[in-house]
């Protein structure tokens, strides 16, 4: 079965669930299809062995990987502890893991809002994930009812400087 990975930090306030939710709807956009999302944290969401295991598990399987994210946290105490790689330094090693597995697939990264577990692609606006009033009456057709897309948006509106800085993560 088709696998993504997704490298994030060990912290505890990072919801594994809602993320996956968030990676599951944007392999939809890109019309990748994985029906497995593997969940891979370490200090920092740094690939570390966690990330080299899983790759060499899913080879053994012949499990294919598809699509690989780095996820950076805002609040990230490993960050502040110096222990965290610049995100695209990450990213970096992530292309090498799989090149060194022979395995083609993007690498894209992210930024996690540690508050909400709201993901922003770093590649895509972040408004992309805001139902417009037209399809708020079909909520739940296509939407999955355990992530409340409306409190979500709330709190994006709570959240000070979310309309200037798009890709930027809010100062901590
Ligand atoms: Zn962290």
């Amino acid at each position: 079965m088709a696998a993504a990975l997704v490298a994030v930090c060990v912290d505890p306030r990072i919801n594994h669930e809602v993320i996956r939710i968030q990676v599951r709807q944007r392999l939809e956009r890109s019309g990748i299809r994985a029906e497995r999302i593997y969940i891979l944290n370490d200090v920092g969401g740094n690939p570390g062995s966690n990330f080299h295991n899983t790759i060499q598990l899913l080879s053994r399987m012949s499990d294919p990987i598809v699509f690989c994210v780095v996820l950076h946290h805002t609040d990230c105490l490993s960050a502040q502890s110096g222990l965290r790689s610049d995100l695209a330094v990450a990213a970096q090693k992530v292309a090498a893991e799989l090149s060194a597995a022979n395995v083609h697939a993007p690498v894209l990264t992210g930024q996690i809002l540690t508050e909400n577990n709201e993901l922003q692609w770093s590649d895509e606006p972040v408004w992309h994930y805001v139902p417009s009033p037209s399809v708020r009456g079909s909520r739940g057709r296509d939407v999955d009812e355990s992530w409340d897309w409306r409190g979500l948006w709330q709190g994006l509106h709570r959240c000070k400087g979310f309309d200037v800085g798009l890709n930027s993560a809010p100062a901590a």
